[in-house]
Formats: C-alpha cells, sequence, structure tokens
C-alpha cells in the first residue's frame, strides 16, 4: 500500500484522455487533449510529457508524489522492447518508444498496455468486473476488441494479442475482416459490421420495414438505428439484431466453457442498446454454455462508460 497518486493516459484516434487517480481508483482530476496525428503521429508522445508535466504543476504537485504513468494504446504492444506495432489510426509508421521516452520527459515510471486489455482492467477494477479474479470483456465499437483477466493478471499471450475475441471466426465464409480472415464476430458485431450486416440482409428481404425503407431510400444508418428500430419490432431490424446478438452470444458462450469467468462484460459505443441487447445475448449464449458455466458465469453490461480506459490505464502501476 502507498498513499501516492497514480497517472492513467487512453490514447485514442481522436483524444488522449488523462486522469490523477488514488491507489483506491478515484479520479481526482480528470482532462483530455487532441491527438496530434500529423506528421506520422510523431508529435503524441511530446504532447503527452507536455500535458501530464503542465498538470502536475498546475495542480501544485510534483513528480514524487506519483507512483507513475500507465498508458493504453491501440495496436499490439511489444513489451519487451515498450514498443507498438499496428497502430494504424495514430499514423505511427516508425517504431515509436512510448516508455522510454515519456519516463524521460516525466521522471515517472511508465507500463504500457492494449486500449481494450486497459478497457478490461478498468471494468474488473472499478466497474461491472466487481474486482472479481476472472473476468472476459469484450467492447463492442467501431471495431470489436477484448481483454481477458485470470486469476487476477491480465492474459497478454506470447506475442502481446491474446484476448482479441472480435477475430474469433464465426462464419468461416463470411465478410472479409480487416485482419484479412473471413467471418469475424468483429464483421459482424461492430458498428460498422452491424450496418453490413443490415444491407445484406436488406438486400435480400421483401417485406415491411422501416431499415429496409431507409436503406433503399440510400439514407445513412448506423448500429444504433437498427437496434432502435428492432426494440420498436422493425422486422428487418430485429433479423439483423437476432443475428448479431446470436453470433455474439455463440462466441461468449464458448469463451465462457473455456475460461468460466465470473463476469462476461460487454461494453463500446454498441452497448448503449442496453438491456435489450443484454437480454437477447444472454439467451444466445446460454444456448452454447453447458450447465456448470450457466451456473456461474454471469454476462453484464460494462458500467465505466469512455472512463474504464483512464481508470485500467492507471491500474497497471497500482502497488498492492
Ligand atoms: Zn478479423
Amino acid at each position: 500500500m502507498t498513499d501516492k497518486k497514480l497517472i492513467g493516459v487512453d490514447l485514442g484516434g481522436t483524444t488522449i484522455k488523462f486522469a490523477i487517480l488514488t491507489d483506491k481508483g478515484e479520479i481526482q482530476q480528470k482532462w483530455s487533449i487532441e491527438t496530434n496525428i500529423l506528421s506520422d503521429g510523431q508529435l503524441i508522445i511530446p504532447d503527452i510529457i507536455d500535458s501530464i508535466n503542465h498538470h502536475i504543476e498546475m495542480y501544485g504537485m510534483t513528480s514524487d508524489q506519483f507512483d507513475g504513468i500507465g498508458l493504453g494504446s491501440p495496436g499490439t504492444i511489444d513489451h519487451e522492447n515498450g514498443t507498438i506495432k499496428g497502430a494504424y489510426n495514430l499514423n505511427w509508421t516508425d517504431s515509436v518508444y512510448p516508455v522510454r521516452d515519456i519516463e524521460k520527459g516525466t521522471g515517472l515510471p511508465v507500463t504500457i498496455e492494449n486500449d481494450a486489455n486497459v478497457a478490461a482492467l478498468g471494468e474488473r477494477w472499478q466497474g461491472a468486473g466487481n474486482n472479481a479474479k476472472d473476468v472476459v470483456f469484450v467492447t463492442l465499437g467501431t471495431g470489436v476488441g477484448g481483454g481477458i483477466i485470470l486469476n487476477g493478471q491480465l492474459v497478454q499471450g506470447a506475442n502481446g494479442a491474446a484476448g482479441e475475441i472480435g477475430h474469433v471466426t464465426v462464419d468461416p465464409n463470411g465478410f472479409m475482416c480487416t485482419c484479412g480472415k473471413r467471418g469475424c464476430l468483429e464483421t459482424i458485431a461492430s458498428a460498422t459490421g452491424i450496418v453490413r450486416v443490415a444491407r445484406d440482409r436488406a438486400s435480400e428481404y421483401a417485406g415491411s420495414s422501416e431499415l429496409k425503407a431507409m436503406l433503399d431510400d440510400g439514407q445513412d444508418i448506423s448500429a444504433k438505428d437498427v437496434f432502435d428500430l428492432a426494440k420498436e419490432n422493425d422486422d428487418l431490424a430485429m433479423i439483423v439484431a437476432d443475428y448479431v446478438c446470436e453470433s455474439l452470444g455463440f462466441v461468449l458462450g464458448n469463451i465462457a466453457n473455456t475460461l468460466n469467468p465470473k463476469y462476461v462484460v460487454i461494453g463500446g459505443g454498441v452497448s448503449a442498446a442496453g438491456d435489450f441487447l443484454l437480454n437477447k445475448v444472454d439467451a444466445a449464449m446460454r444456448k452454447n454454455e453447458f450447465a456448470t458455466i450457466k451456473a456461474s458465469t454471469e454476462l453484464r453490461l460494462a458500467s465505466l462508460g469512455n472512463g474504464a480506459g483512464v481508470i485500467g490505464a492507471a491500474s497497471l502501476i497500482k502497488v498492492d
């Protein structure tokens, strides 16, 4: 135990969120800056350093009042070299060294982790995960990300890519995924995937549906439109929502069969569909689980919203 503070940084493609937290996970200060992806993203790390130093000074604090900085970033984390690969939405093409550079720039120890893993840690610590030892987190946003905590430890995998639930294959003959493979969960249950499924089903649909009329009219639709219409019993929207939730329940049920977590937590923008989504996924998940799992693994909605990132990032440097 220590009474020192933690700094959590959630690096995203449009904003960088920061928070100063107690070692109990209470946010004391928070702020954010725009992510400047110009010049191959080479300004991002200097911006993070300046913002942290500026705020520490502004709050009349000094660096020795902190245990360190935790950073959540898109991409695959190379823990050995303290670098990140595949963070395409940050425009990083050359190797970047956030651990080395931010430690040098702030004088504080730095730990990095993938953004979905960090959100998983945040939900586990202060959110729907209820600090359980075994928690699986899936985030449904532009893509589908995931994080797995087993026995209180984040599962990183041999190459830092464990917990990529979005790339579990649902349909080997399905839509092409950005990863180069077909039929990944991400092609169905992400915000973009849901719209793609809607367009695909609409092309073969001949009944009466407002969603069908919107698509035929050339309107842009969103995943939210699909779920809002499904809640009103729109026939095509219901077909799409059922397929999305069946696919999610299939994957999450099988993950539960493998890991028997206490909680499976659904977060990300699509989870704003709330209990309607939760109940459908839960029913599909139960169909795919064996009895012991049904009795002991619970599906929940995330509770921290977009605050999960900074909280989970800060937990990376928490001293127990
Ligand atoms: Zn994929």
